[in-house]
């Protein structure tokens, strides 16, 4: 690309040109800005040297060599970047007349660069500074075959269709005002799917022995101090000033739920002791960060703490493994584990590492569930593991956290008496599934593609009559329904019944019931389904036995289309950090 870029415009600059998780980009200097129809042009322009089949010849020089070399060239980018690279020597790639400093590894020949295509234009600061220059971002994706190839481009277009900023919209969940920037207004049908999903955590987690507190959202700058988050959490706090006190948003729940602890004495027969708070959460991102549900503001998490022995680690994790897969098998959720151990500079006892450490990985094993070691990349604090989900896209997003940690209840000085009559100290568990609710909401939107599971959705049954005669029959069964604990909304609207099966299907009504003549004087509806179609006549109480079975067994009633997500090679890493050089 940057050759076909060069022999069009030779008065280009070359910046940076990384490969990325699922393609590549590079940035130009250029005397004007490109435009889509550039992009026909670059992309016919490198046909030719694909056609060509030009080997590329790796080189290394000296870093004088190699600044003399691209001096002469004019490529000043490069000088900046040889500075920037460790030890006296360089690697070249060259075919043909066109050199560029590569890190390598390469393909062969060009012609294996047959399965490509440049997808967007984007402008870019060099190094990301804004007192430089603007440069021109060309991205583009390239493959081993055109199955492939076609199959990226299809999810990447899907993936647009899904945007659940988009759906929001559209299916009329939420919306952002520029009143309160990165904070999400719920509509009645969003709020609906967002209490669902703690409704689903209530019944949970009193299934499991959680206890729920609700603390304050506005507490003295001293906890965080106590705390430690004040260190580095200090820019991301909103903080008001209150009688010569510095009071501050919280950020999370940890730091007020160790103040529930310590309210009391504990004896060890009260471990675990299983405290979850559905509390709002502020942080200041800043606005440029600032990402339809991805990134706000203000949120609520599913996290709760564990206060547990030493000795019922393990058996605690293991339980929220299990919690883990039930949460996300609702979904179809694919997932994954990784596991994190002690980095170099850690605080607390070796021997309570070893411990933990021993304890996480059992229940993995134990689990017999797959995971992959992250050596020294725990917190500092305590092990812990991360989930890693794949969504029906095949997008790799990280929601769950189990964090061990040895440190807050060291600042906070916890106790509990042991059956000696001793005093010790409790190890604190920090665990969120969900992640986010906000954020959860948005990634469920993009992986069913807007269709909610009848527990989920909005309205559950669309009752569509053919004619203003049938409205009172549909009007009493919906009521009937709706006091059965059924969402139910009637189309009382003098429209063709088209038309309002076509509205249902739009806003992805799991049912639609529709209701002529015929099925009033027989006492039946006609039951069309967002997965199946058609159904045909139905007697309405079995029709309502089994919705309500389906919500009381929060049954996946949705056809989830996964996207050939096999035959890619997505980097490994979630949030990879564009590569450099
Ligand atoms: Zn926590």
């Amino acid at each position: 690309m940057a050759e076909a870029v060069l022999s069009l415009f030779p008065e280009a600059k070359f910046a940076i040109g990384p490969a990325i998780a699922d393609g590549f980009y590079y940035d130009f200097d250029l005397p004007q800005p490109l435009v889509e129809a550039d992009l026909n042009r670059i992309t016919a322009k490198m046909r030719e040297i694909i056609k060509a089949n030009l080997p590329f010849e790796c080189r290394s020089m000296t870093k004088d060599e190699a600044r003399v070399y691209f001096g002469e060239l004019g490529q000043t980018y490069k000088l900046e970047l040889i500075d920037g690279i460790p030890g006296d020597e360089v690697s070249i790639y060259a075919q043909s007349q066109f050199a560029d400093l590569c890190a390598g590894p390469h393909v062969r020949r060009t012609g294996e660069c047959k399965h490509f295509k440049l997808t967007s234009l984007a402008g870019a600061y060099w190094r990301g500074d804004s007192n430089r220059p603007m440069l021109q971002r060309v991205y583009g994706t390239v493959w081993p075959t055109k199955d492939e190839l076609e199959a990226f481009l299809e999810i990447q277009e899907e993936a647009k269709k899904r945007d659940h900023r988009k759906l929001g919209k559209e299916l009329e969940l939420f919306f952002f005002h520029p009143y309160s920037p990165g904070a999400i207004f719920w509509q009645p049908k969003g709020y609906t799917i967002y209490r669902e999903l703690q409704d689903l955590w209530t019944s949970i987690q009193r299934a499991e022995g959680y206890v729920e507190i609700l603390n304050p959202i506005m507490y003295d700058s001293e906890l965080y101090k106590l705390s430690g988050h004040l260190d580095h959490y200090a820019d991301a706090m909103y903080k008001l000033e209150q009688d010569g006190r510095t009071m501050c948003l919280k950020p999370m729940n940890c730091p007020d739920t160790m103040l529930f602890f310590k309210q009391r004495k504990h004896s060890y027969r009260e471990l675990p002791l299983r405290v979850s708070e559905r509390q709002a959460l502020h942080r200041n991102e800043i606005s440029g960060a600032l990402s339809g549900m991805t990134r706000v503001r203000l949120f609520t998490q599913d996290d709760a703490h564990l206060f547990v022995t030493p000795e019922q680690i393990e058996t605690e994790i293991a339980r929220l493994l299990d919690l883990v897969d039930r949460l996300y098998k609702l979904f179809d959720l694919d997932y994954k584990f990784y596991l994190s151990t002690r980095p170099d500079s850690f605080m607390g006892d070796v021997a309570l590492w070893d411990q933990a450490e021993t304890a996480l990985e059992n229940a993995l094993k134990t689990k017999a569930l797959p995971y992959k070691v992250n050596l020294g990349d725990g917190a500092f604090y305590g092990p812990k593991i991360d989930i890693i989900i794949q969504d029906s896209l095949g997008r790799k997003i990280q929601c769950a956290t189990i964090q061990l940690d040895f440190q807050l209840p060291e600042r906070f000085e916890l106790e509990y008496i042991t059956p000696d009559n001793t005093v010790a100290r409790p190890v604190v568990i920090h665990r969120a599934i969900l992640g986010s609710y906000e954020r959860f909401v948005g990634i469920l939107l993009e992986h069913l593609a807007g269709a909610m599971p009848t527990w989920l959705a909005p309205v559950q049954v669309a009752f569509l009559p053919i004619t203003d005669a049938s409205i009172d029959y549909c009007q009493a069964v919906a009521k009937e329904w709706e006091a059965a604990g059924i969402r139910t909304y009637v189309d009382d609207r003098s429209e063709k019944i088209g038309y309002k099966i076509r509205q249902a299907e739009m806003a992805k009504t799991p049912c639609m019931i529709v209701v002529g003549k015929k099925e009033v004087e027989d006492g039946k509806v006609n039951v069309r389904t967002y997965r199946d179609g058609e159904r045909g006549l139905s007697d309405p109480a079995a029709i309502k036995a089994e919705i309500l079975q389906r919500i009381a067994e929060r049954t996946l009633d949705v056809n989830i289309r996964k996207l050939n997500i096999d035959a890619f090679i997505y980097s490994e890493d979630v949030d990879a950090e564009e590569k450099d050089y």
